[in-house]
């Protein structure tokens, strides 16, 4: 088996320069695609909100309309992503341990869709964008919604630039 370098593992096939509703409404069809992987956290609400803002929830309900849309956070809260899930009517899995593959494989299986077909969109470098490339996901890296100062997702932050760094150091233009 050949491993890709970590540089094409950390890189997303598509940068948002905005928050996921900063994302062209035609992707799906442009990029050929049949179902999406969502993250949670700082993906669709920021890491202090339990309710998705209004342009969100504008965003994802066509989305849902049309092809199988799942919900994949590695959050341990299982009632935070429950509710967030609920809110949407979207199937979900919490504690998913990304970059580790196990949990989107049995998101995928369910899915029954190749997974070049499928999206996987996050905020993260080193949870997101590194599962989905190790599973050949369309890997879609989208911004944060603005953090709340001293909140959860201002620290999350830090670390979301942290990696971009890194990922820069190992030659990931972004
Ligand atoms: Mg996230």
């Amino acid at each position: 088996m050949v491993i890709p370098p970590l540089r094409e593992l950390l890189t997303p096939r598509v940068v948002v320069p905005g928050p996921l509703c900063s994302l062209e409404a035609e992707f799906m069809e442009r990029y050929g695609l049949q179902g999406a992987i969502l993250d949670v956290d700082n993906t669709i609400v920021g890491a202090d909100d339990l309710q998705p803002c209004a342009e969100t929830l504008a965003w994802l309900s066509p989305l849902r309309n049309r092809h199988p849309v799942w919900l994949v956070s590695n959050n341990f809260s299982e009632r935070r992503i429950a509710t967030i899930a609920g809110t949407l009517q979207l199937p979900y899995r919490s504690q998913a341990g990304k970059p580790s593959r196990r949990t989107l494989r049995e998101v995928l299986a369910t899915m029954a869709l190749p997974p070049a077909t499928v999206a996987m969109i996050g905020d993260r470098l080193f949870t997101d964008i590194l599962a989905g490339n190790r599973l050949g996901l369309f890997t879609i890296l989208v911004q944060p919604p603005a953090a709340i100062a001293g909140g959860w997702s201002e620290r999350s932050r830090v670390l979301r630039n942290w990696e971009i760094w890194v990922a820069r150091q190992a030659g990931v233009s972004l």
